[in-house]
């Protein structure tokens, strides 16, 4: 499934992230105790059971161990101050997220969420520019011609039956999600968009599947819907027949 693209390189990165993270406290503890202690080997093995402590919260969260996404959520913003630094390409923190996020909220399938509780959300530019009607509203408006992936994601609404929306940004996001109070999300978006919204809305299980840039970002961009499909077969269980 394209939606844990790449694994392997995002459990290191995500590790890596917790990693640097910790060196944080571990150097705070380290002269502090150096200081009280004087020579002995204690300062040292603190620093490395602070560090050693951090990798284990991140093998619990990637075990579905501890609640909300607080690991992801510190890995993450370490490695934006990385990516800063131009040592990780652009967009890979918000890549390790969704990929993460997907890890974990995969692994629990299928953990019985039903149709009535889960939200289909898609950002506007799935939408093709020349179309004319308005589908914030009442996506329901669409016409189904193809041009864009709008009419093939509405069919898999069809046949599972959830709940399905098109948000012209974070806040509307946000207004559908405390609207339709879902237990599980499928959302399409760009990586910006979609690893926050993972972050903004803990503790739902949401699978996130980021959107192709055809034509640059945020313009006419499209989805492989069969990504949408898979994810949703795996949490509900088989329903799109
Ligand atoms: S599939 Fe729907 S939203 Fe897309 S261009 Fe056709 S009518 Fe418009």
């Amino acid at each position: 499934m394209t939606v844990l693209r790449d694994p392997k390189r995002s459990v290191l990165l995500f590790h890596t992230g917790l990693a640097v993270f910790s060196l944080l406290p571990a150097l705070i503890l380290l002269p502090l105790l150096a200081a009280a202690t004087g020579k002995s080997p204690v300062p040292l093995l603190s620093g490395l059971a602070v560090i050693a402590l951090f990798q284990l919260l991140g093998a619990l969260y990637r075990a579905g161990a501890i609640p909300g996404a607080l690991p992801l959520r510190l890995s993450y913003l370490t490695l934006k101050m990385i990516q800063s630094l131009h040592l990780i390409s652009e967009y890979t923190p918000e890549k390790v997220v969704v990929v993460m996020n997907n890890r974990k909220a995969l692994a629990a399938a299928p953990a019985g969420f039903s149709p009535d509780r889960t939200l289909i959300l898609l950002p506007h530019c799935l939408q093709s520019h020349q179309c004319p009607i308005r589908l914030t509203y009442d996506p329901d408006g669409c016409e189904r011609c193809g041009r864009c992936p709008i009419g093939n994601l509405l069919d898999i609404r069809d046949r599972f039956g959830t709940h399905f929306a098109i948000a012209s940004g974070g806040t509307s996001a946000r207004r559908i999600v405390e609207k339709v109070r879902p237990s599980l999300i499928v959302a399409v978006a760009c990586p910006i968009d979609l690893s926050l919204g993972i972050l903004d809305v803990q503790p739902i299980t949401t699978v996130g599947v980021l959107n192709q840039w055809r034509n640059g970002p945020c313009y006419d961009t499209w989805v492989d819907s069969r990504e949408l499909e898979a994810a949703l077969t795996l949490l509900l269980g088989g329903g799109g027949t």
